[in-house]
């Protein structure tokens, strides 16, 4: 039977639950037990698709065309795994799905009401997600107190009276103020968080004790006097450097055998941390660094921080950096300060690499593809993303095929050259079979030459290998199948995740491809259509882009090909790696 293990937030929101929650997925993996998380968001949007990038940070994107809360980024990075949409569950779609039933006759001429419907709405999705698994996190979103987060809060225990106690136990990860004019912790919100959750009727298994400092003995005996919980079970989680050595701190504290011990459950194999120890120190403490300029949609954005829009960019880097042991400076360039007028040269002469991300519309496009072209005619190492993908074909096609005013419709809805386009086709094919309205979402296969720089790097991290057997896996779902696309063979296939509308234009392939430029790996669908999905120029010392978002597919210790060989190849640029300051 699947162990579940709740984990909630008290006295203040971003407290690092989701962090937490995967540090506590990424020990108990390492114990030899199977894995899964499930994030309840108690908002009303039905998914993360419409919220605005600015409030929440970057969308996340499933292997089934989800767009979801980043958290589910979280526990894959830690956990290596691909987690379903129907791991996030808002309030809004528990509401749908019980109004839905209820339209549909489905309860009887029965009163619908919260208590029980809605509950049993949230218990049997949490137990859908379980199956199969040793162990279950689930992270409920928001703060004890909120209101909008007691209805799943009452659906935990209520799945506990199902269950059992002893399958089930919960975990609060809280915070400790250290007010400057005291200088001391005060543990006072954290005894009243733990008072409001036991309104609920749960009491805490575990305190997860997050602050600037650790947590001394005193603190530890207060919490136990107040709360009447054993210090032992107040775990002391401090500010660190690298979210990465959170599991390892927790381990310190023995977190994941006291775990196992209030399941009355042992180790199923010995843990080994020494490769994740060595990664964190890597990136905790690089001897070396890189400077790479990420040219991105920056304006718009006010105050909010930059680095929460491309988080997952930001960490894939991170992955590769440290699984070649060198440091990433990002910088992050406003694509618009590099338009009309200005020396792009000089402003991307200090760099190592550049990465042009994903984006939409047509702000600063120009400034992006002035960059583009840079590093194509400086032998500067570039990745291009999605978006970046496209800005290199537009690029391209201007300067090197002598198509005048080339360009993506995105940007330029009567140019002479629309070498980017939404396809009729697609377009067609994505409204009728509703895979997410006009967006192509989510994983898709790609066939890939041999012989390309794209696929000797997919072959050398072992992606190959993983994704066959991924696909092997989704030709036996009937829902996900289509993803596949037409496939003579299941050799030399790649699975990555997508998020865009529009597409190389089939028509000027060739013309492109015959200046130079390869087009690495493409998706074939059904009816023949190639939808290009990476590109590359052979002589450049890395001049490459994908029309999918590798990004949500890195994991500390796995990194993404693509980002390996773009940090692998800016390190090659340096003769001597540039020393910290
Ligand atoms: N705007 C482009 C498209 O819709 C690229 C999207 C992206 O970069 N995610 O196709």
């Amino acid at each position: 039977m699947t162990k579940y293990i709740v984990i909630a937030g008290g006295v203040i929101s971003g407290v690092g639950k989701g962090i937490t929650t995967s540090s506590i997925g990424k020990i108990l993996k390492e114990y030899g037990y199977s894995v899964t998380a499930v994030k309840i968001d108690p908002y009303l949007n039905y998914d993360a698709g419409t919220l605005r990038p600015t409030e929440h940070g970057e969308v996340w994107v499933t292997a089934d065309g989800g767009e979801i809360d980043q958290d589910l980024g979280n526990y894959e990075r830690f956990l290596n795994i691909d987690i379903p949409k129907s791991n996030n569950i808002t309030t809004g779609q528990i509401y749908k799905a019980v109004i839905d039933k209820e339209r549909k006759g489905e309860f009887l001429g029965k009163t619908v009401q919260f208590i029980p419907h809605i509950p049993e709405e949230i218990i049997t999705r949490v137990k859908h997600a379980s199956k199969g698994y040793d162990f279950t996190l689930v992270e409920i979103g928001g703060t004890i107190g909120d209101f909008e987060n007691l209805p799943f809060l009452f659906a935990m225990k209520r799945l506990e009276r199902e269950i059992g106690k002893e399958n089930i136990i919960y975990v609060l990860v809280s915070y400790l103020p250290v007010p400057s004019h005291m200088g001391e912790m005060k543990t006072k919100p954290t005894q009243q968080a733990i008072r409001m959750l036991s309104e609920t009727g749960i009491i805490p298994d575990f305190i997860i004790c997050r602050s600037r400092n650790p947590l001394d003995d005193v603190r530890k005996k207060k919490i136990e006097t107040y709360a009447n919980i054993s210090s032992e079970y107040v775990i002391s989680e401090p500010d660190i450097d690298t979210i990465y050595r959170i599991p390892l701190d927790l381990e310190k504290e023995n977190f994941g055998l006291k775990i196992l011990s209030e399941f009355r459950m042992k180790l199923k194999k010995k843990p080994d941390f020494k490769e994740w120890q060595q990664l964190v120190d890597s990136i905790a403490a690089p001897k070396n660094k890189i400077k790479v300029a990420m040219v991105g949609k920056y304006v718009d954005i006010g105050n909010f921080n930059l680095k929460d829009s491309y988080i997952s960019v930001n960490e894939s880097l991170l992955h590769a950096g440290a699984s070649l042991g060198i440091g990433i400076q990002i910088e992050w360039i406003d694509a618009k300060k590099l338009e009309k007028g200005v020396n792009v040269g000089e402003m991307l002469k200090d760099y190592d690499g550049l990465i042009i991300p994903g984006g939409f519309g047509s702000s600063g496009v120009e400034g992006k593809i002035n960059a583009i072209r840079y590093a194509r005619e400086n032998d500067l190492p570039f990745l291009g993303l999605c978006y970046g993908l496209q800005l290199a074909v537009v690029e391209f096609a201007r300067n090197v095929c002598s198509m005048k005013g080339a360009n993506t419709t995105e940007n330029d809805k009567k140019t002479e050259y629309p070498v980017i386009d939404i396809l009729p086709t697609q377009k067609a094919i994505l409204e009728k079979n509703d895979y997410g309205g006009t967006m192509r979402l989510g994983a898709y296969a790609a066939k890939l030459k041999k012989d390309t720089k794209v696929y000797g790097l997919y072959n050398e991290i072992g992606r190959l290998k993983e994704d066959k057997e991924k696909i092997e896996k989704l030709a036996k779902d009937k829902s996900q199948k289509f993803r596949l696309g037409k496939l003579t063979d299941n050799n030399d296939l790649v699975l990555e995740r997508h998020r865009h509308r529009y597409e190389v234009t089939p028509k000027f392939i060739d013309k492109i491809a015959e200046k130079g430029l390869v087009f690495s790996g493409c998706h074939i669908r059904e009816d023949d259509t190639k939808l290009m999905e990476f590109i590359e120029l052979p002589k450049h010392k890395y001049f490459l882009a994908t029309q999918g978002h590798p990004e949500f597919k890195s994991s500390l210790g796995k990194p993404s090909p693509l980002f390996y060989g773009f940090v692998k190849a800016a390190i090659g640029k340096l003769p001597k790696y540039r020393e910290l300051r």
